[in-house]
């Protein structure tokens, strides 16, 4: 099922050169010393709402007080052909560049326009203290921060303020995010990485969200004081609530694999063993009271893919 695009995608063309040498990245420095700051947009194409943020701000000529912060629009080859009679399309061209971010593979000799486009990314991560890293979701669901599995990044992601459920989710079998490359995953470091599902990819309310979670994560990293925030940026400040610990992947093993209610996201199924979904006849049961929804979506429903992971509350 598709959903209406309500927003329409960024101009980028005004953003491609840049003093950095990298089309697409741009450094904004501030006057005094401060944190070393990655945002990234468009690792994958069709998720532009955090794109509409960055584009903003980059218009609007604004300068961090502290440090150095790094905007990039990450997969712009696929975001260019983006076409809202086919909106999933321009996930990506050739692979997910999220699942590329592990020494072995942009080391390797493979590949893509993807892998292609990381290298030419990997300094701007390399160097960064704090990234935060903004997507949306295909399906409608409150905002959501992936954290990994540390400390660190938790109590981050809950000290910004926002409702986003903040989500401890060690990543993917079948690849490496961003923001579990190198030292941002490991638990001897102070690096900081959060991931944003800003809510469906084409709501004008990923926009919103986008934006509130950037100007508190460039407030939080020190980047500049809240009071020099831009008018319209912030969202009101809200008591985040508990963080859910993803502990299952539900995995397709068939195309007919479907949920037996609407699921988008949150839910806590109260019962251990109540199904929620079928897959070729089997039946798929929650593994324990309590349990937590997170992300359901049949959106590439293949044998293999991720339908649903499942979690409890910390
Ligand atoms: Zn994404």
């Amino acid at each position: 099922m598709h959903h209406p695009v309500n927003t329409l995608p960024p101009n980028l063309a005004g953003w491609s050169s840049s003093s950095t040498g990298v089309d697409h990245v741009h450094e904004r420095v501030g006057v005094a010393a401060g944190p070393e700051i990655l945002v990234t947009a468009l690792v994958h194409g069709n998720e532009y709402s955090g794109a509409i943020a960055l584009a903003e701000l980059l218009a609007s000529g604004w300068a961090p007080a502290c440090g150095r912060v790094t905007l990039a629009f990450c997969n712009v080859a696929a975001f260019e052909r983006f076409n809202p009679a086919q909106p999933d399309a321009s996930r990506f061209i050739d692979e997910d560049f999220n699942r590329l971010w592990a020494a072995e593979v942009l080391d390797g000799p493979r590949r893509s326009a993807e892998l292609d486009r990381a290298r030419q990314l990997r300094p701007f991560v390399d160097r960064a203290s704090h990234l935060l890293d903004l997507h949306s979701m295909h399906e409608p669901c409150m905002p959501l921060l992936v954290t990994g599995t540390l400390a660190r990044n938790i109590a981050f992601a809950q000290a910004l303020g926002t409702a986003s459920q903040v989500v401890v989710d060690g990543g993917h079998a079948d690849g490496v995010r961003m923001r579990d490359y190198g030292e941002f995953a490991e638990a001897a470091g102070s690096r900081i990485a959060l991931l944003l599902e800003a809510g469906q990819h084409w709501d004008p309310h990923a926009v919103g969200a986008a934006r509130d979670t950037l100007m508190r994560f460039l407030v939080l990293a020190g980047a500049l004081a809240r009071s020099q925030v831009p008018g319209g940026w912030l969202l009101p400040d809200r008591q985040p609530p508990a963080p859910i610990v993803v502990t299952d992947r539900v995995v397709a093993a068939s195309t007919d694999f479907r949920f037996v209610d609407h699921f988008t996201g949150g839910e806590t199924i109260a019962r251990a063993g109540t199904v929620i979904a079928t897959d070729a006849g089997r039946e798929i049961t929650t593994p324990y009271d309590d349990c937590v929804l997170v992300m359901p979506s049949v959106r590439q429903l293949r044998p293999g893919v991720t339908t649903v992971r499942l979690g409890r509350r910390a």
